[in-house]
This record gives structure tokens, C-alpha cells and sequence, in this order.
């Protein structure tokens, strides 16, 4: 019999302000350690907290963009725990009365998964594990966060990845948080539980704590969907607790039982007032939100009759959607240039940070002058590419590689004697295609492509050929 899977997430989301929440040390990521710290941060008796404003506008901002409702009063509190990487021996968060409750994200498939609420706190510090001692850093120490809770609706693997994503994608146009899981700035705990039947109340659930890739939390989604099966099967019954997952063999390992929130003894945070919005403050907040992921895909596949998936993959990086939009107001052929774009470019950067700086020695404006050759037919598409490649190695415009005589296309007779020369050439992808493997022509284009060095275009030399082939 097989189990229904029923996860919830709890991401957390470091926010990019200039200094942390409650006091005016630098947020920044990459310092030597205990550099950003003040009394404040490490909790000396007598100091006092001070919100960040900018936290709570970025923290509207996330909640507005996820369909929330922002509540004009919401709480802070102190949850209280005793650990090296908390100094005060508590974390500013929001417990009962959060500032952003009941929005929802919508998948590709169009299901909607629920966000329950989103809070702000306070980060702790970073235990670094090295030679068998324990090494704190307290830049961390009081970095805002929000924490963005679903509702336990999401039912597979493949639906936690694209709500990771998506949140992920959202975020950035958002320019709020950098998301980078493996940095740390965004860490999602998984409440995982299975039922026989959806109309069961919900199973016990285990929370694990703390992924830092999405590959490592689909894989201790899956272990534990497994592990709760398996034990229910055999009659057992799954324990509340919280688990660890352990990247070496992929399973999860108890870390401790889980707390109820009782033994955090939450209270609200005497030194801080209520958080108060007025509706005024809330709309100049929503007035500031850029164009979002799936308006801009709509638009894209609407606008520039592009295929959704061309779409997703232009806006899945601001800059490249910039870089895009740019090139198309100069050129009007959104098409030619996602292609190249999405092809030569991409392939060009090797990495998904290189992806997404976009920081690339090609303009828009030297882009769009080399397609219009293309589009003119002064040029191939085998030499336009060839000729981006140059371009993009070496910063130069097009015209460092192109010449007039590049511009003069072949004349036919030209091109027949390459494609007949080609032919000869090459009997065994002739006879492979006298044999019907349609594929074997593209060996003879090749060829031909070689001797009229990029400047045949292969649809015409494709149809000499099949002539001359008869
Ligand atoms: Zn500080
Ligand atoms: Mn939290």
C-alpha cells in the first residue's frame, strides 16, 4: 500500500539591508570572523534594540509579493533557548501575531500552495566544527531574517523543488535576499509526514532541519517519505522529532525530540514596542515592487511571442531579463535574440553565478548589430555564431571579425561545387543516407559549412544537396 507525502516548508531568508536588526554593525556575508559585532548584538546587559526599518519595508515587500495579508500590528517576541550560538540566551522573533499571514505561491501546474505566515527575527551565530574544537562567529549574530511557513500542502519532490524555486526567483526580482542556499542566506527546514488517505487527519511529522542545497532536501524528502512507510507498515508509529540529514549516505539521523513551543516560553519582547504599519506606509511598500517573475513571463510569451519555456529561462536571473529587454527595443526579433542568448551565450558562461551576474563584454547594442546582419542574410547562422563566440572571448564589436567580404554570399555555383565536393568526400553519410538515417546528411553540411568557411547558408546547401543526391 502506498503512503500520500505531505511536506511543509519553513524557509529562512537573510535580507540584504546594510546593517542588521536591531543594531548598526555591517550585515555583509564575507568578513573575518567577530569583525561586525557590538554590545548590542552580543547581548551585553543594559542595551537596547532598535528596529530596523528597512528590515520590516523588505520583509512587507516579500509578504505583498506572496499574496499575504500584512497585519498593521504585529508582535515581537523573545523565544528563549540556551545555546553558544545565541548570546542572549534568546531570539528576537514573532510568535503569535506575525507580520504577514495567509498568501499563497502558485506552481507551473497552477496548484497553489499556502504560506501560513511570515515573520521576522533575528539570525544567530555560526558554530564552525574544525579539528575537533568549536569556533563561534558572531558577524551573523542579529542579521534579519523572515521566515516564510507553508502549509503542509505540497505532495511531492518535484513540488518542493519548484516552490524552493520559485521562492528563490521571487525573491531576487524582489532584490531582498540572494537566496543562496549555499551560502546560507536561504535555509529551508521540511516538516515531512505521510497518510494512507487524503481524507486521514494528517500523520506525525518530522522536521529536518536546515538544508543548504535543494538536491540534499529532495533526497531527505524522499529517505524519509521511505523511512515513515516503511515503519507504519510494520505496525510502528513515527516519532515527533527533529532529524538531521546526513549528506554522506543521505539518510537522517535525530538531532533531538522535538520542543513544543512551550519550552521556548515565548513572551513579547519587553525593550521593543508593537510593530505598527499605517495603510499609507503599507501601499508606498507595494508602489515599489518591480515587475514579477510570472508577470514578465506572461508578458514575454504575450508580447514577443515567445514559447513559455524560452520565457522561463530568459527571467529565471534579473540581468538577464534586462540584458533581453534591452536587446529587444533595439532589434525586433525577440526570437533570434532568445536563441542566442539562451544558446551561444549560456554556453559561453560556465556556471549559474556567471548566469546570473551576466556580466558579459558583449552590449546589448553589439548583439543586436550582429543579428541584423544575420536577419539581413549578409551573414549565416554559422557564422553569426562562430562570430559571437570571438566576441564574447574578446570584447570586440563585430566588426573586428566581420568584412566586406564576409557580407557577399555565396553565389550558387560556388556553393554547388563545395556541396558536390562535399559529397565525394564523404560516401559512407551518403550511403548511410541512401540507407534512410536522415541524421547522415548533416556530416555532408558539415563539410560544406568547412569549405565555404561559415558562409554557406544550410538550408540552401541542405537543398542542393538532396538535388544533386536527386
Ligand atoms: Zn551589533
Ligand atoms: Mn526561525
Amino acid at each position: 500500500m502506498s503512503y500520500l507525502l505531505q511536506v511543509g516548508l519553513e524557509t529562512h531568508l537573510e535580507l540584504k539591508t546594510k546593517s542588521k536588526i536591531f543594531c548598526s554593525c555591517e550585515n555583509s556575508f564575507s568578513s573575518l570572523p567577530n569583525t561586525h559585532c557590538c554590545p548590542v548584538c552580543l547581548g551585553h546587559p543594559g542595551t537596547l534594540p532598535t528596529l530596523n526599518g528597512e528590515a520590516v519595508r523588505l520583509a512587507v515587500m516579500a509578504g505583498l509579493a506572496l499574496n499575504c495579508k500584512i497585519q498593521k500590528n504585529s508582535i515581537m517576541d523573545r523565544k528563549n533557548y540556551f545555546y553558544p550560538d545565541l548570546p542572549k540566551a534568546y531570539q528576537i522573533s514573532q510568535f503569535d501575531v506575525p507580520l504577514c499571514r495567509d498568501g499563497f505561491l502558485t506552481l507551473s501546474s497552477g496548484k497553489i500552495i499556502r504560506i501560513e505566515r511570515i515573520h521576522i527575527e533575528e539570525d544567530a551565530g555560526k558554530l564552525i566544527h574544525k579539528d575537533g574544537k568549536v569556533y563561534i562567529d558572531y558577524n551573523r549574530v542579529g542579521v534579519p531574517l523572515i521566515e516564510i511557513v507553508t502549509h503542509p500542502d505540497i505532495e511531492s519532490v518535484d513540488e518542493a523543488r519548484e516552490y524552493v524555486q520559485k521562492l528563490q526567483r521571487l525573491m531576487r526580482y524582489l532584490g531582498i535576499s540572494d537566496c543562496k542556499m549555499q551560502e546560507g542566506s536561504m535555509r529551508c527546514d521540511v516538516n515531512v509526514s505521510v497518510r494512507k488517505e487524503p481524507t486521514e487527519p494528517l500523520g506525525t511529522r518530522t522536521e529536518i532541519k536546515n538544508m543548504n542545497s535543494v538536491s540534499y532536501m529532495t533526497r531527505a524528502i524522499e529517505y524519509e517519505y521511505k523511512r515513515q512507510s516503511e515503519l507504519l507498515e510494520k505496525g510502528g508509529r513515527v516519532k515527533r522529532e527533529t532529524l538531521r540529514f546526513i549528506e554522506s549516505d543521505g539518510s537522517t539521523q535525530p538531532m533531538r525530540s522535538k520542543e513544543n513551543a512551550d519550552d521556548y516560553r515565548f513572551l513579547p519582547e519587553p525593550d521593543l514596542l508593537s510593530l505598527t504599519l499605517t495603510h499609507d506606509e503599507i501601499e508606498a511598500i507595494k508602489a515599489k515592487i518591480p515587475e514579477l517573475p510570472d508577470e514578465k513571463i506572461k508578458r514575454y510569451t504575450e508580447c514577443f511571442g515567445l514559447s513559455p519555456e524560452d520565457s522561463e529561462n530568459l527571467i529565471k536571473y534579473p540581468a538577464v531579463a534586462n540584458y533581453f529587454e534591452k536587446a529587444a527595443q533595439i532589434f525586433g526579433r525577440p526570437k533570434m535574440l532568445s536563441n542566442f542568448i539562451c544558446g551561444q551565450i549560456f554556453a559561453f558562461l560556465k556556471t549559474e553565478e556567471e548566469k546570473e551576474s551576466f556580466d558579459i563584454p558583449v552590449t546589448p547594442e553589439n548583439l543586436c548589430e550582429l543579428l541584423s546582419l544575420l536577419e539581413q542574410k549578409k551573414i549565416s547562422n554559422a557564422l553569426a555564431k562562430e562570430t559571437l563566440g570571438k566576441m564574447l572571448q574578446s570584447g570586440k564589436s563585430c566588426g573586428a571579425f566581420l568584412s566586406e567580404e564576409d557580407f557577399s554570399v555565396l553565389d550558387e555555383n560556388t556553393l554547388k561545387s563545395f556541396c558536390r565536393e562535399a559529397l565525394e568526400e564523404n560516401q559512407k553519410a551518403l550511403a548511410d543516407y541512401k540507407d534512410g538515417k536522415e541524421k547522415a546528411l548533416k556530416a555532408i553540411l558539415g563539410a560544406v559549412m568547412k569549405k565555404s568557411k561559415g558562409k554557406a547558408q544550410a538550408e540552401k546547401a541542405l537543398k542542393i544537396i538532396k538535388e544533386i543526391i536527386g
